[in-house]
């Protein structure tokens, strides 16, 4: 009898939402935005930029 009780269990946790922090270069305001036109809500400025956040 061989019993293959090997069942790998991967844990699938990778449903993030598309949600970044972005730093506004204006007025270095922080905020979180999603899509692909984010301005800063602070002074309405599109001159922002990704903050890159590692795990
Ligand atoms: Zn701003």
């Amino acid at each position: 009898m061989c019993m293959v009780g090997d069942v790998p269990e991967l844990n699938i946790e990778n449903i993030e939402m598309d949600l970044k922090e972005y730093v506004c270069l204006d007025c270095e305001n922080k905020f979180k935005g999603l899509g692909k036109s984010v301005i800063c809500p602070a002074c309405k400025s599109s001159n922002i930029e990704i903050v890159s956040a590692e795990k």
